[in-house]
């Protein structure tokens, strides 16, 4: 009992450590833990704080150190260079929908930056500057992911390669000695191989995840037996159509339908050979509405369709088309006929109607269409 206690004690720290950890990242990068695709929005932004505070931090670094040696100029420049991953954190605050273009500008901004050190500085003390370069893969990658980053990388890496070991070299002020420039080169060429290596792990699971995740989303919606949306799927059907036409005030139907004497056919035939007809059925559903309309198996023996800008008098001929057709078309198993009837409760309205209501009132006229002999329409 004691160790239970003292286990769980430790189980609450440690949990409340990670959700300070969580507080913090939400604070400080805006991650936003949602489902798996909201987080995908969420980890892009992210990134982009991240890099904004990043570069924010090499600057504020740079221009302390640069206020020691007291070289004006270059913290005037540095100063100047700061206001942009601040423009950019104050456009990611404003606009939560900020597409890559902020990334793009502090990529760009980092470029410059880096330019700028190898050409434009004329003091020797700058020759350090130089180490920060070896971030500048990693940055990239992270940044602007696989594709992007390697190509952006690659170009950035030519120039740099042409300004270092050709005779354009003479254009650098900073004095930095070939073999230092070779060993530059390559520990960013090593850095961006493993950056690349990663990124490109981190793609493919995200992938491979998201992959998985449209599939199972996919099953979790899809009826096994007949192919036709589930439940879960109708009633997100359904909550879109009367979200999206609130304010319309579209006209909408609504029809539940519910095989007759099932339970029949299951005791005379068998449970396999009533999920043959109830296939069947399904399929004759299928074939007899309108493109516009959308078929659910609702659950066991009943089946449900949405049917969006149909009126009373439209979905009550379509319905009875419906029915027609599955009465005229029995299941043939083993040359014997089995013949089905259903029976369809409709509701028809606005798309204003509150959905339970509007089924309700379907589940309703099913009942009075059951209590009234079955094989018919009630609306
Ligand atoms: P009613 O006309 O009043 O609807 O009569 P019914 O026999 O269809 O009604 P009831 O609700 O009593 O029975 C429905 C039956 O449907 C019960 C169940 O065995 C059967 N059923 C439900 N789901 C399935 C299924 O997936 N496959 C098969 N074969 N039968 C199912
Ligand atoms: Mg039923
Ligand atoms: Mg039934």
């Amino acid at each position: 009992m004691y160790e239970k206690n003292t286990e769980s004690a430790r189980g609450t720290g440690r949990s409340r450590r990670k959700l300070l950890f969580r507080h913090l990242l939400r604070r400080i990068v805006h991650l936003e833990y949602g489902d798996f695709w909201a987080a995908q929005g969420a980890f892009q932004r992210s990134n982009t704080y991240l890099l904004a505070y990043a570069i924010l931090g090499m600057l504020l670094l740079a221009i302390g150190a640069n206020i020691l040696e007291q070289n004006t100029h270059l913290i005037a420049a540095l100063s100047i260079w700061s206001a942009l991953p601040l423009i950019v954190l104050f456009w990611l605050r404003k606009s939560p929908q900020a597409s890559s273009a902020p990334t793009f500008l502090l990529v760009a901004s980092l470029m410059l930056l880096g330019a700028w050190l190898l050409l434009g500085n004329t003091t020797d003390s700058l020759s350090g500057s130089v180490t920060w370069f070896i971030l500048f893969p990693t940055m990239t990658m992270f940044s602007l992911g696989l594709r992007l980053g390697s190509l952006v990388f690659g170009l950035y890496y030519l120039f740099l390669l042409l300004l270092m070991l050709t005779p354009l070299s003479r254009y650098i002020t900073m004095p930095l000695e070939e073999s230092m420039r070779i060993r530059m080169l390559l520990a960013m060429l090593g850095a961006f191989v493993f950056s690349w290596w990663a990124e490109f792990i981190r793609e493919n699971t995200r992938r491979a995840l998201a992959r998985s995740m449209e599939r199972l989303e996919e099953e979790a919606r899809t009826d096994v037996l007949t192919g036709l949306g589930n439940r879960r799927d109708f009633d997100a059907a359904f909550a879109w159509i009367t979200a999206k036409f609130r304010r319309d005030m579209q006209p909408f139907s609504l029809a539940i339908i519910d095989l007759d004497w099932f339970k029949r056919i299951n005791d005379t035939f068998g449970h396999a050979v009533g999920d043959k007809v109830l296939l069947h059925v399904s399929q004759v559903i299928s074939r007899h509405i309108r493109a516009s309309d959308r078929l659910f198996r609702w659950g066991g023996e009943e089946f449900t369709i949405l049917m969006p800008g149909v009126g009373p008098e439209a979905a009550a001929a379509a319905a009875e088309r419906i029915r027609e057709a599955v009465a005229e078309s029995p299941f043939m198993y083993e040359h014997v006929e089995i013949s089905c009837t259903i029976s369809v409760g409709l509701y028809s309205g606005t798309t204003t109607q509150d959905t339970d209501e509007a089924l309700a009132i379907a589940d309703k006229n099913l009942y009075a269409a059951k209590d009234s002999g079955r094989n018919r329409v009630v609306s």
